[in-house]
């Protein structure tokens, strides 16, 4: 069997390893990979977003299945494209992929669907954006409407500050056409828990809960990134919340999309703010998150193959989906300076060499082979996870292993997993 899978970052080498460990043993291709990634499959120069590429090598090489890591390509309507020539792929299509690709068309969905989530309102002018503005209590939320690498969120802790990340949407076009239209959106808070599902469309599987880390600094402090690390299961999310949740909005979500004429189909990401117990959804994403994937797939027993292709044939249903009763920790090393600007190229040192039975693995999110050797060339560069029966033990593992891994001004967060230290210990 002969697999694609889309992407280059530390989500798309947690889903090829998953994918290597299959029985089946399929052949595994990925567009473009990594250093790390080409242990595991054979890498081919196609960017992520060049869907006619990722198509013309697909039917080239006949591949049965493809996978898609990253959000760009569902918005661009990979998957739209490779139905149209009969490929199977694991991810929704265009108009499904509007859950992330467009804020107000997922607040309406919500919205409509009493799923609960903090009240929002849309914009497409700037000066009735700004009155309103005006007539809220701070802090408050803007939101520009499109895709914006995760930095089109602008959480003001006054109005000023609110106006100006509205004139920097509207006026400045800080976000391209992603910001021409602005959701301004109460401020809620909480405490941040990622439930991403896989769904055939019908079908609901919810995954581990998982908690993220954004900023880049111990202690939640300095900018936000894409993420520095993660863990799972999250002890905030209780069996009840878990329920609460696929019942109030991962179920009703994935029904009023197929009851839209856009059934979703993949993995839907709901990124939640708990407020004194109640789940509130933050925003939808039409794929897996990262650093998320890093700690959920470690812990799931059942095939990812199988569980795919259930996907794919919507028999979702008709499979028991199972995971491991530990704890998974993952630490991300980023370059210095991110998430502003950084240098690249730099040579890494201390990479461990990839094991199938050690509780651990490195994987690769920003980096290149330079004459042999392995350098940096991304923000975040690697996401170390480690896996055990319980998180202190899953937390004293990672950390023993990342201060051997090196590069120049390397960073990382030493307090990964604090929030569910208090309630484990
Ligand atoms: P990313 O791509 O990084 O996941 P995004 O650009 O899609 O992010 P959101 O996830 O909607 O944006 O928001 C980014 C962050 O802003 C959230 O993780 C949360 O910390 C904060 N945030 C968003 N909405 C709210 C809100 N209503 N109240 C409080 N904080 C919020």
């Amino acid at each position: 069997m002969k697999i694609l899978v889309v992407g280059s970052g530390g989500r798309e080498h947690a889903l090829v390893w998953k994918l290597a460990q299959s029985p089946r043993k399929p052949h595994i291709f990925c567009a473009p990979g990594n250093a790390g990634i080409d242990g595991l499959a054979t890498c081919v120069p196609i960017k992520a977003d060049d869907i006619a590429g990722l198509k013309d090598f697909a039917l080239k090489q006949q591949i049965d299945l493809t996978v898609v890591g990253p959000e760009a390509p569902l918005a661009l309507g990979i998957a739209d494209e490779f139905r149209k020539a009969r490929l199977k792929i694991f991810g929704p299509t265009k108009a499904a992929a509007r859950l992330e690709s467009s804020k107000s068309f997922s607040k309406d969905v919500m919205t409509a669907n009493r799923i609960p989530t903090a009240v929002s309102r849309t914009f497409e002018q700037m000066d009735p954006a700004l009155a309103y503005v005006d007539a809220q209590p701070v802090p408050i939320v803007v939101k520009a409407d499109g895709l914006a690498q995760g930095k089109g969120v602008v959480v003001a802790m006054t109005r000023e500050e609110a106006k100006q990340a509205v004139r920097d949407a509207m006026e400045k076009s800080l976000f391209g056409q992603a910001g021409h239209r602005v959701l301004i959106e109460e401020f809620l808070d909480g405490e941040e828990l990622t439930i991403m599902a896989f769904t055939d469309g019908k079908t609901v599987v919810p995954m581990i809960p998982a908690q993220d880390h954004k900023r880049v600094g111990d202690s939640d402090t300095g900018p936000n990134t894409g993420g520095m690390g993660a863990y799972a299961p999250a002890p905030i999310a209780t069996t009840a919340l878990r329920d609460q949740v696929t019942r109030q909005v991962l179920q009703p979500t994935v029904d009023a999309m197929a009851r839209l004429g856009c059934p979703f189909q993949g993995v839907l990401y709901a990124g939640l703010m708990i407020v004194n117990g109640t789940p509130y959804v933050l925003e939808f994403n039409a794929r897996m998150g990262d650093p998320e994937t890093e700690v959920v797939l470690p812990l799931l027993k059942t095939d990812l193959l199988d569980v795919i292709e259930a996907v794919v044939e919507h028999r979702l249903d008709q499979l028991a989906v199972e995971w491991r009763q530990e704890t998974a920790v993952c630490v991300v090393l980023t370059s210095p300076g991110y998430p502003g600007a950084y240098p690249t190229g730099l040579p890494i040192q201390g990479l461990p060499s990839p094991s199938n039975s050690a509780p651990i693995a490195v994987f690769h999110a920003g980096t290149k082979r330079d004459a042999g050797q392995v350098v940096t060339a991304g923000g975040r560069v690697l996401a170390v996870t480690a896996w055990a029966p319980s998180l202190l033990q899953a937390r004293a593992e990672v950390y023993q292993a990342v201060p051997a891994i090196s590069f120049e001004g390397r960073h990382y967060r030493t307090d990964i997993a604090h929030r569910a230290l208090p309630r484990t210990s």
